[in-house]
């Protein structure tokens, strides 16, 4: 979860192929070994997501009901974060950064198979359901899609006055990732997914430290089991990641200060709740974290094979 203020998240063996080149002159026969670039796409886990834009009855494009535009440069945004892609704000040549390899893509397929674009739009004015308050359970109430196939993205309505306060909240995975506790996951009846306040969902002009979309990135982060850096605030109990220094308060802003033993936090990290335009890495043991979850979660495994991702 990544309220500034508020209760507490950012609620947030490449082998080189060697080809013969047969070339031929008319005088002799040459071989040249020419490499050819590894493909950055290899590996990588294509993950379907949805997002229930949930809105008041305004034009698309106008308030909470976000154009198709913007939500789509929110899930590019993701990406480049996720893949440190070059040319982008995502991008570091930190030596414990990395790649994650792990990509997300609008659901092109509903549930019951028809075409999408991974949008969905829902008008509050003319759907009623009971309050239970700011979390996904309350949202699900309005469209949810098996999480197990679509991780659920709804962007939510909120008001002016909470630009720059409230950010987004994520559930956890049921994993047994040390630092996720049976006690912090979703339970039998709770929906999973993420909640972005649609003001800080993409890119925008906001006079605001979080306008670069990352809050996605952050929540995401969390969905896929990272915790903050600073865990405990113990400098003991963090988050399980050797190669994020340890930290024993909750890091803001957009300057580095001295850790637990003796290294400058890296106020770079998505999962910190430093201000977007500094962020721009998930170390090498954050991203094992969210591999572990992708492959050894029940709820999770099937995602990367889900008929949401198949436009075909
Ligand atoms: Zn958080």
């Amino acid at each position: 979860m990544k309220p500034r203020k508020w209760m507490g998240w950012r609620i947030p063996a490449m082998a080189f192929l060697f080809t013969a080149l047969l070339l031929t002159s008319c005088e002799k026969d040459d071989e040249i070994e020419a490499p050819i670039p590894p493909d950055p796409n290899e590996g990588v886990i294509f993950l379907p997501v949805v997002v229930h834009v949930i809105h008041e009855g305004e034009n698309i494009g106008e308030g909470p009901n976000l154009s198709e535009e913007r939500i789509k440069r929110q899930i590019e945004i993701l990406n480049e974060d996720f893949r440190r892609k070059k040319g982008t704000r995502g991008f570091n040549d930190h030596p414990a950064g990395g790649d994650t390899k792990i990509e997300f893509v609008l659901a092109k397929r509903e549930p019951d198979g028809a075409p999408t674009n991974g949008i969905n739009r829902i008008d509050t004015t003319k759907v009623k359901v009971p309050i239970l308050g700011y979390n996904q359970n309350h949202f699900a109430q309005y469209a949810y899609w098996d999480p197990s196939q679509y991780i659920n993205i709804w962007t939510t309505p909120l008001p002016q006055s909470t630009e720059c306060l409230v950010l987004g909240i994520s559930t956890l995975p049921k994993t047994d990732l040390p630092g996720i506790q049976p006690s912090s996951w979703p339970g039998p009846n709770d929906a999973e997914g993420i909640l972005v306040n649609w003001i800080h969902f993409g890119a925008s002009n906001i006079d605001c430290y979080a306008r670069y979309g990352r809050t996605l990135t952050h929540e995401m982060g969390h969905y896929l089991g990272l915790l903050h850096p600073w865990g405990r605030k113990d400098c003991v109990l963090n988050d399980y990641c050797e190669d994020t220094p340890a930290v024993d308060r909750e890091v803001y802003g957009i300057k580095s200060f001295m850790g637990c033993a003796g290294e400058m936090v890296m106020i770079g990290n998505y999962m910190n709740w430093s201000h977007d335009e500094v962020m721009n890495i998930f170390t090498k043991d954050q991203i094992a974290r969210m591999h572990y979850v992708l492959e050894n979660h029940e709820g999770r495994k099937a995602l990367r094979s889900s008929p949401g991702l198949d436009s075909n």
